[in-house]
């Protein structure tokens, strides 16, 4: 006799940040969910973002008032909710004569503290930079303004363990291959990527959640494929030694009127992004392109102490963002706003446009609000004071200090990584354990077997890269030698 094929309320294809949010909500408010992932999640622009929960600064200048007031407002939600992985900024804005006067940054700054409230984040304030700025000697007054840095891949990963905690079925590796329109909704096709096997499953919505992929999964529906006109934009990363010591940011404009960020990042390392690049194919094969490093050294270069060239960039990254096609040719002044299509016809189908990881909350619950007459009886909203998994606790210093004492033999480096990744989670991944030997095997710079077991049995990684580059940052430090025995180590448990 045949399998039954499983049937869902709804099927959210893709495990990006919006399509976990999407998930975490609706599987919250009593849904049955799944969410198929191709590759990895967040494999796609989640892990390629530069990291900032943000207003937006910049987009005051293009008057997306209700965009940044949103963005403003999710800071001090994203704060309570996931303090291990999101944290306050400090960011410098130094002036440039030339470019954007003081009176305007200042008027953008005054805006940006007053648009929303704010509980935890300090206010803007004018600076006199002196002789320790670690920028040019002739830029001498700044602003200093507040916004928050976040794990992107890990915030991703947090939505997938709090979707599956209410019950929804995360399936990574999987892709969608094809979708049919059936009386109860829809009937789809899944391919396991490892096995190359199918399977189906029925489903009464579906939830195009692809990011980049939007227009390729909408192609791949045929008729029902939505009709608006989306730009891929690429936006590349580098990394180097750290450029100075101070813990502020520096937002650097530039005479093309784009900004361009420079973030201390893991302790050792500067993170300087980003750039825009009309882009055409597959996402995910994006990567930098010689002319995004030269664009990003000659920023770095106009304006700090420190010269850069392309010998000091020790990795790179680059992600893809659908943009929504506007009257303008130019990328940097098109919306970075979501757009939500719901169609019924022949099916219910709700289709994801563009997006920022800071508003993915606002846009997982305006999606249920569209599925609405889909579930009339679905739960109310109520992420707005959830906490995600591992961040229940105040602030990071306490839980260290908690934890240190508990688990004395535990090397302060090791704690430190794990309160930054896992917040209160840090006891499942402990278990029974309680001296360093009982976390096996240590493949390099405090990564133990024990933990790869956690990442593997909680958090969906299967492959060195899913451990190394979204469920933490390792990959800055490990050796190639130390990157095949962890290969080798991940592939021997699949
Ligand atoms: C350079 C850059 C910097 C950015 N910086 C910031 C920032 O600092 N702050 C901020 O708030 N926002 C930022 N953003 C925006 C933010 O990163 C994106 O809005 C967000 O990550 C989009 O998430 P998503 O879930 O829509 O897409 P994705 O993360 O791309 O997820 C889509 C997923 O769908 C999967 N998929 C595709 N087709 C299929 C299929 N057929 N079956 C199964 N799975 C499929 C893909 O593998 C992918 O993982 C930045 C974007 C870029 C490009």
């Amino acid at each position: 006799m045949q399998d039954a094929i499983p049937e869902y309320d709804l099927l959210v294809v893709g495990g990006g940040v919006n399509g976990c949010g999407i998930a975490a909500d609706a599987a919250g408010r009593g849904l049955r969910v799944a969410l198929c992932e191709q590759s990895d999640l967040a494999a796609g622009t989640s892990s390629a973002s530069t990291k900032l929960i943000h207003g937006g600064l910049r987009y005051l200048e293009y008057y997306e008032f209700s965009l940044v007031r949103q963005a403003l407002a999710e800071r001090e939600v994203l704060l309570q909710a996931a303090p291990h992985i999101v944290w306050p900024l400090r960011f410098r804005l130094p002036h440039m004569p030339g470019l954007r006067p003081r009176w305007m940054l200042r008027a953008g700054l005054f805006l940006y503290d007053h648009l929303s409230r704010r509980n935890r984040l300090a206010g803007s304030r004018s600076l006199r930079l002196g002789g320790d700025s670690p920028l040019k000697p002739e830029l001498r007054h700044a602003f200093e303004y507040s916004d928050c840095w976040v794990d992107d891949s890990r915030l991703v990963v947090l939505n997938a363990m709090q979707a599956a905690g209410r019950g929804a079925c995360i399936m990574t590796r999987t892709r969608c291959v094809e979708t049919r329109p059936v009386a109860k909704g829809w009937q789809v096709t899944l391919e396991d990527c490892n096995r190359s096997e199918r399977h189906q499953l029925q489903a009464r919505a579906l939830v195009n959640a692809t990011g980049p992929w939007v227009d390729r999964f909408a192609a791949m529906q045929g008729e029902s494929s939505n009709s608006r006109s989306v730009r891929l934009v690429k936006g590349s990363h580098i990394v180097v030694p750290r450029l100075y010591a101070g813990n502020e940011a520096y937002m650097l404009q530039h005479v093309d009127r784009r900004i361009v960020f420079v973030i201390p990042w893991e302790g050792d390392f500067s993170l300087i992004g980003t750039t825009e690049e009309k882009y055409d194919a597959d996402p995910a094969a994006a990567g930098i392109s010689a002319d995004e490093q030269r664009y990003l050294l000659r920023v770095v270069n106009e304006n700090f102490r420190a010269r850069l060239s392309t010998g000091d960039i020790l990795h790179s990254f680059a992600g893809v963002r659908p943009l929504l096609e506007g009257e303008s040719d130019d990328s940097t002044s098109l919306s970075r706003d979501y757009t939500l299509d719901f169609e019924n016809d022949p099916a219910p189908l709700l289709t994801v446009h563009g997006g920022k990881i800071t508003t993915y909350r606002r846009l997982a619950e305006a999606a249920l609000q569209s599925l609405k007459p889909i579930f009339p009886d679905m739960g109310p909203e109520w992420t707005a004071n959830a906490v995600l998994p591992g961040g229940e606790f105040a602030d990071q210093a306490t839980l260290f200090r908690e934890l240190a004492t508990r688990h004395p033999w535990l090397p302060d480096g090791v704690l430190g990584r794990w309160v930054r990744s896992y917040g209160r989670c840090i006891e499942a991944l402990l278990g029974d354990a309680s001296r360093l030997e009982d976390l096996g095997t240590h493949w390099g710079h405090g990564l133990y077997d024990r933990e790869l077991q956690y990442l593997e049995s909680t958090e969906w990684a299967q492959t060195a890269a899913d451990v190394l580059w979204r469920r933490s940052k390792l990959g800055l430090r490990f050796s190639k030698a130390e990157v095949e025995a962890l290969e080798q180590r991940m592939r021997s448990v699949l």
